[in-house]
C-alpha cells in the first residue's frame, strides 16, 4: 500500500481504506485492503468505469486483486462495472439479483436511467447485458475476513432503495476512525435523491440504524459528495422525516 492513493485520485481515509469519487455523477466507490483479500464497495457506471477501477485498485493492493465486490444498491452509477472483475464473489443486499435479473423488473429501469442520465446507449447496453449478478445475498449483518481486517455488510434499509446494504469498517487501532460506507442512503452534495424505487416511510429508521452501527466517532462516506460525520447524518435524517411528513 505505498503507492500514494492520491496519485491515482483516490482518497486515503485510514491505512488501508480508501475511496474515490468518480466522474460523471460523482458517484463513490470504496476499496478495502486485507492482507488476504480486498473488497470494492460499488464499481462505478459503465464496464469500462469498472476495467479503470480494477486497475487502479491493483496498482493501490501492489499488484494483487479485488476479490470482494459490495453493491450499495441497484442503481446504475454503483453497479454497471461490476462485469470487469471477473472472478470477485459479489455481495448485495437480498432481492438485489433477483431484481437485476434477466426477466426481473429492475434491470430495464437499470438501462432506462442509465440513458435517461446521460450514458451513452451502446454503453449502456453493453453493461446491462454483462451485469453480474450478486451471488451472496446479506439479509441481515454479514461479517467478511479480508486477513487482519474484519469488515462488516449490513442491509440497513430500505430507504433510498428497497435493497440499501452499507458497509463497516472498523478501526484498525486508536490512531484511526471507523469507516462507514453508506452509499446513498447518505448524500453531502445535494438533496438525497428519492426515485420511483425509494421507500421514504422507511430512510430516517435505515439512517437510525446506521448510526447505531456506526457511532459518534466514525468518518461517514456518502454514496455522493464529501466525508461527513454523525452529526450530519443525524440531520439528513430529520431533514428526510420533515421531507416525507414523518415527523
Ligand atoms: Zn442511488
Amino acid at each position: 500500500m505505498n503507492v500514494p492513493w492520491e496519485e491515482c485520485g483516490w482518497e486515503r481515509l485510514t491505512r488501508a481504506v480508501g475511496r474515490r469519487r468518480l466522474p460523471g455523477w460523482d458517484a463513490t466507490t470504496g476499496l478495502v485492503a486485507g492482507s488476504e483479500a480486498a473488497l470494492l464497495y460499488d464499481t462505478g457506471s459503465a464496464l469500462g468505469e469498472g476495467a479503470g477501477l480494477r486497475a487502479q485498485a491493483q496498482r493501490l493492493l501492489g499488484g494483487r486483486h479485488v476479490t470482494h465486490i459490495a453493491l450499495s444498491h441497484p442503481h446504475f452509477d454503483h453497479v454497471l462495472g461490476t462485469a470487469a472483475f471477473s472472478g470477485a464473489e459479489v455481495y448485495g443486499a437480498v432481492g438485489v439479483a433477483e431484481l437485476l435479473a434477466p426477466a426481473g423488473r429492475g434491470r430495464a429501469d437499470l438501462y432506462e436511467d442509465a440513458v435517461r442520465e446521460g450514458l451513452d446507449p451502446a454503453r449502456a447496453a453493453e453493461a446491462v447485458d454483462l451485469l453480474v449478478l450478486p451471488r451472496h445475498a446479506v439479509s441481515g449483518e454479514l461479517t467478511l475476513d479480508l486477513g487482519g481486517r474484519q469488515v462488516l455488510l449490513a442491509n440497513v434499509g430500505p430507504g433510498h432503495t428497497a435493497h440499501d446494504l452499507v458497509l463497516l469498517v472498523p478501526a484498525a487501532g486508536p490512531d484511526e476512525p471507523e469507516v462507514v460506507f453508506c452509499g446513498d442512503l447518505v448524500e453531502e452534495s445535494g438533496t438525497p435523491q428519492a426515485g420511483r424505487d425509494a421507500i421514504p416511510s422507511h430512510w430516517p429508521a435505515a439512517l437510525d440504524r446506521l448510526l447505531e452501527l456506526g457511532g459518534e466517532e466514525a468518518v461517514y462516506v456518502p454514496g455522493h459528495g464529501s466525508v461527513v460525520d454523525a452529526g450530519f447524518v443525524r440531520r439528513q435524517r430529520d431533514e428526510l422525516a420533515r421531507r416525507f411528513g414523518l415527523g
